[in-house]
């Protein structure tokens, strides 16, 4: 390529729409373009990075055996509504793209491919004799995002791979998961990420195993709990931890306390001079199910401690079927809620707020579901609301005062400093990372809706047993930039570079660095050194502002060394410079991209 040939504009002041670094040098460098909220298209020096990546997974994705193919964009509604899936993708959480055809039918931009997989396979797949398989793609995802944000990093059309697994067992589906797991380890070292990999939520679909590949960094979305011996690392969605023990109640005996102007809690143990941990939290929601049926939820918490909604979720979406309904749809707190027939008097509540608040109708579950985070069994002489305005109740004890809620669960948010288990006393550290890939033991929850069987070795009938893997391209080329930048710009990974080289033309008057630079240009792009000629009649100072901001690896300076048959070489990382003899270049870029292949060598 030579830039005097191209589209290449960039831009020295930070884009007023970019928050974070990369997004604004993908920006600023001229790698991306915005449309529109959340959508980008993919300028010349970008689809570069994201092919090349792209190959890294494919390469790594078909030595572990799986293969590519390419499934529709545009999927019909009818498998979706097999799955049960198109209620809550496309009105509960309203992140599927939906439209009607000119016959009236339903479609929608795909999301994921689940259905579409599992509906090719139920056809073709009979005996465990096919299995096991996994078949993977790479290609454009649509999700209409409530925020999309941070450029790549949260848009609204994306570029990623997908990947299904297929086996007769959950024992197969473990080798088929790590093998991918495995093959994502290569990927983002090749890619030249820093990356860990936790333990993930997977959802009401049956506790199978999940694991997030993520990104640290600051501007992450997602928070990621770990102990410093490596021994434990999990999303906060999904960590668990021991809390720190409660501390001795200092009431004695059971009384009703005017707590005036009281209604948050850390006022209300300034006031009683008691510790957060003495205190029963309790906070109302609401969830309604896929038939429209609503509940309300009374969910007793430790004082000092937050519910984790994502376990929350889960444990609902398991009361399902004793609300006749198959999933949740939605889930939000819901302190002032119409369905109730008074207000309540809030920061006052009690764990025993009556049914008879409930506002019954047809659709709402006449009564609360209580639920009691295992945080609040043990506690003595407690301290909670009253249910009345500016009073609360102190020396409260489970079986005396109040009765304890039939529903005991782990649902509290494991925090930063907590214990992680009875057996290990490492403390839990708090980081903020990015997803840029997953990996999912989904089990038989899409074939049992979707009836995808074959017969196994008796004989029988039995629900192929699925996994499934992404990762997202689009937004792991992003995070590379966001781990690899200075000052000056970009610094691209090699593996993944637009290109190796850019050779800088420092005067182009001058017809001999010209002529050495077009032959230097030939020989390495001759040999498969991907090389880049800055042959504008910019100003040098330009030149080397866009050679850096664009994070070319190195650079080839075609100045002053030339009397000497010699360019200099810079190295964007380092800065570091060296001398080279102009025929030893072939030579020295062999050595230098002998390591980018390291990696593929390793397998
Ligand atoms: P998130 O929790 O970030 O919304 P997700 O759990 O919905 O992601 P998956 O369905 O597991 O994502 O998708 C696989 C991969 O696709 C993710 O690991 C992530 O790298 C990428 N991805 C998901 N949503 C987006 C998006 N809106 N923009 C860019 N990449 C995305
Ligand atoms: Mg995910």
């Amino acid at each position: 390529m030579r830039l005097s040939q191209v589209l290449f504009v960039t831009l020295r002041e930070d884009p007023a729409e970019a928050e974070i670094m990369s997004h604004k040098l993908l920006l600023r460098a001229c790698y991306i373009r915005r449309i529109s909220s959340g959508i980008y298209s993919y300028l010349p020096l970008m689809w570069r990075v994201l092919q090349k990546t792209s190959q890294i997974v494919r390469e790594e994705m078909n030595f572990v055996g799986a293969q590519e193919c390419l499934l529709p964009q545009l999927q019909i509604s009818d498998l979706w509504k097999e799955s049960g899936r198109w209620e809550t993708y496309t009105k509960a959480e309203g992140i599927m793209f939906s439209l009607v055809d000119r016959q009236k039918k339903e479609l929608a931009l795909g999301p994921t491919h689940e259905e579409i997989i599992t509906s090719i396979v139920r056809d073709m797949i009979t005996s465990y004799k096919q299995m096991p398989l996994n078949l993977y793609q790479i290609q454009t995802k649509f999700r209409d995002e409530i925020r999309p944000r941070f450029g790549l990093m949260r848009s609204r059309e994306f570029m990623m791979k997908d990947a299904y697994s297929f086996d007769e067992n959950i024992e197969n589906l473990q080798k088929n998961y790590s093998a991918v797991s495995q093959a994502y380890c290569k990927i983002f070292e090749r890619c030249g990420l820093s990356f860990h990999v936790v333990e993930a939520d997977s959802g009401a679909i049956g506790g199978l195993a999940s694991q997030e590949f993520m990104v640290l960094t600051d501007v992450g979305e997602d928070e990621i709990l770990y102990t410093k011996d490596g021994s434990y690392a999990a999303n906060a969605e999904k960590a668990t931890s021991i809390p720190n023990p409660e501390d001795i109640s200092p009431f004695d005996s059971y009384e009703e306390r005017e707590t005036l102007n009281c209604n948050t809690l850390k006022k209300l143990s300034e006031l009683l001079n008691c510790s957060l941990t003495n205190i029963v939290k309790n906070l109302l929601y609401k969830a309604t199910y896929d038939n429209q049926k609503s509940i309300l939820i009374l969910v007793s918490i430790r004082g000092d401690q937050d519910v984790n909604e994502v376990k929350l979720s889960n444990e609902l979406n398991y009361l399902a079927f004793k609300y006749e309904a198959s999933t949740l749809l939605t889930l939000k707190i819901s302190d002032q809620e119409s369905l109730l027939k008074d207000r309540l008097p809030l920061g006052y509540i009690g764990p025993d707020l009556k049914d008879s608040y409930i506002n019954s109708k047809e659709n709402i579950e006449s009564s609360f579901l209580r639920i009691a985070d295992k945080t609040v069994i043990n506690l003595k002489n407690f301290v909670t609301g009253s249910n009345k305005l500016d009073h609360h109740i102190v020396g409260g004890n489970w079986g005396q005062s109040h009765r304890l809620p039939e529903l005991i669960l782990d649902i509290r948010k494991a925090k930063e400093g907590d214990k992680v288990s009875n057996d290990n006393y490492e403390k839990l550290m708090s980081k903020k990372g990015i997803e840029v890939g997953h990996v999912f033991q989904l089990g038989t929850k899409y074939s049992e809706k979707m009836k995808a069987t074959f017969t196994d070795k008796n004989g029988e009938e039995k629900p192929i047993t699925m996994g499934c893997y992404g990762i997202g391209i689009s937004r792991l080329v992003q995070s590379a930039v966001e781990q690899n930048y200075d000052k000056n710009g970009i610094i691209w990974p090699l593996a993944i570079a637009p290109y190796h080289a850019i050779i800088v033309v420092p005067n182009m008057n001058e017809k001999k660095q010209i002529e050495i630079a077009e032959k230097i240009y030939h020989d390495l792009n001759n040999i498969g050194i991907e090389t880049i000629l800055d042959d504008r009649t910019e100003r040098i100072g330009v030149k080397f502002k866009d050679a850096e901001l664009i994070g070319i690896p190195y650079q080839i300076v075609t100045g002053r060394t030339l009397k000497f048959g010699k360019v200099e070489v810079v190295e964007r990382k380092t800065k570091n410079s060296q001398e080279v003899i102009i025929e030893e270049l072939p030579r020295l870029f062999h050595e230098l991209l002998k390591n980018i292949k390291l990696s593929s060598q390793f397998i």
